[in-house]
């Protein structure tokens, strides 16, 4: 069975195709600055290298036409034609309450992520055109919707609600989502297998650190509580993102600045987190650089990045009452050694012991904690793709 998981952003197509039999990727690609002059087809078929299309796409359906195309290629492709694609998984971003799991794609489901949008504004309208375009290219193919908050509806009302007026949950739904939930989903599962842990009494923190970053306390195999919240901006400080920061900052740099609301949510979304104190970069390896050649700047923004994480690891362990593992994921999590070191430093009263041998790795799973470590500190590399197309199959094989 071979699926296709497809990732649509506002300009943007990540898409993989699967062999579900042995969970093998047969190609993958990216196509960037969908209806954007330059637009490009970067396409990779398993053992074969890369390949660049050059080629104006005015929008997502034209994008996915070219996809298809080249997956059916003789030379770069791995189908003899699309009746070989038996799903199509689809990302989204936002599922709202509405959402606590992955779904086939009906017209309810299709107006329901529809409705989500005022919650996703700059995901879910795109989210929606990769489903369109994909519906419209295979009418007869299942398509499956994976939302990236749905892991997180187990969160019980305590972790999810704000301390604002409660009218605002009833009338608006203001109130703590979470994201990165199909990645937490994939590593709290592989972690358990990997220790050979049963779900059911086991305590993880997972931290998924890439270029945004989010953590969750996961109990029972189920989300307890994340950092993030009605939107992706809240919790740990990110490359460009502020994480939290007090509100009342908003209005005093506005006056001061003389800025409109617009403009400040562009500072906190694009130039805050580690590139707005560093000066330099979002990129984590610009700044270790310019930390390890002395800039002060960048080492204050490892730091405070690193302080984050700490702090929410306390909260969550205080939370479930303990913790048995400690897991790092994504960009920074599974590459960056030194990250990790710092985020571990003096959590001995915690249990948590980082063996500096074993923690010379990056991208594979690992225990990288002290033999005498009461908690286990793991590198696990995220799945997302892997997850939805499992989704996918598990969803489409019951029709
Ligand atoms: P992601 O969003 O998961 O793709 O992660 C992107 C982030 O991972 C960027 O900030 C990268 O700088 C960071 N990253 C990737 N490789 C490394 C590495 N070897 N050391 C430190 N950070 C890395």
């Amino acid at each position: 069975m071979k699926v296709l998981v497809v990732n649509c952003g506002s300009s943007s197509l990540k898409y993989q195709i699967l062999d579900m039999r042995d969970e093998t990727i047969l190609a993958k690609g990216l196509v960037e600055r969908i209806g954007i002059e330059g637009s490009v087809l970067q396409h990779e078929k398993t053992g074969n290298g890369k390949i660049s299309i050059e080629k104006t796409m005015k929008n997502h359906t034209e994008a996915i036409s070219l996809v298809l195309e080249v997956l059916i290629d003789e030379t770069n492709g791995v189908i003899k034609d699309m009746s070989e694609i038996s799903a199509v998984g689809h990302r989204v971003l936002h599922g709202g309450e509405k959402f606590t799991g992955s779904h086939l794609i009906t017209d309810d489901v299709e107006a329901g992520i529809d409705e989500c949008c005022v919650l996703g504004p700059l995901h879910n309208p795109p989210n929606l055109m990769g489903i369109r375009a994909c519906k419209q290219l295979m009418p007869n193919t299942p398509m499956v919707a994976v939302f990236d908050t749905a892991f997180h509806q187990t969160m019980p009302p305590v972790s999810y609600t704000y301390a604002i007026p409660h009218e605002y949950y009833e009338k608006y739904k203001v109130r703590r989502y979470g994201f990165h939930g199909t990645s937490f989903r994939y590593v709290s599962q592989r972690t358990l297998e990997f220790l050979g842990m049963k779900a059911e009494g086991s305590k993880l923190v997972i931290c998924h650190l890439g270029n945004g970053s989010s953590m969750a306390a996961v109990k029972d195999g189920k989300c307890l509580d994340t950092t993030m919240g009605l939107t992706p901006l809240e919790g740990l400080a990110m490359g460009t993102r502020s994480g939290d920061i007090d509100p009342a900052i908003m209005k005093y740099v506005m006056e001061k600045e003389n800025l409109n609301i617009g403009e400040m949510e562009n500072i906190l979304q694009k130039k805050s987190g580690v590139l707005g104190i560093s000066g330099i970069s979002s990129d984590f390896r610009d700044i270790e650089n310019a930390a390890n050649a002395g800039n002060e700047r960048a080492h204050l923004a490892l730091d405070v990045f690193a302080h984050r994480e700490k702090k929410y690891i306390g909260a969550f362990a205080a939370e479930m009452n303990g913790l048995d593992a400690l897991v790092f994921t994504a960009g920074i999590g599974e590459n960056s050694a030194s990250m990790r070191k710092s985020i571990c430093e003096n959590l001995e009263y915690l249990g948590i012991k980082i063996d500096d041998n074993k923690n010379n790795i990056r991208g594979k799973d690992a225990v990288v904690s002290a033999d005498d470590s009461k908690v286990k500190v793991l590198v696990i590399p995220t799945n997302e793709e892997l997850m939805i197309a499992r989704d996918t199959v598990r969803i489409s094989s019951s029709l």
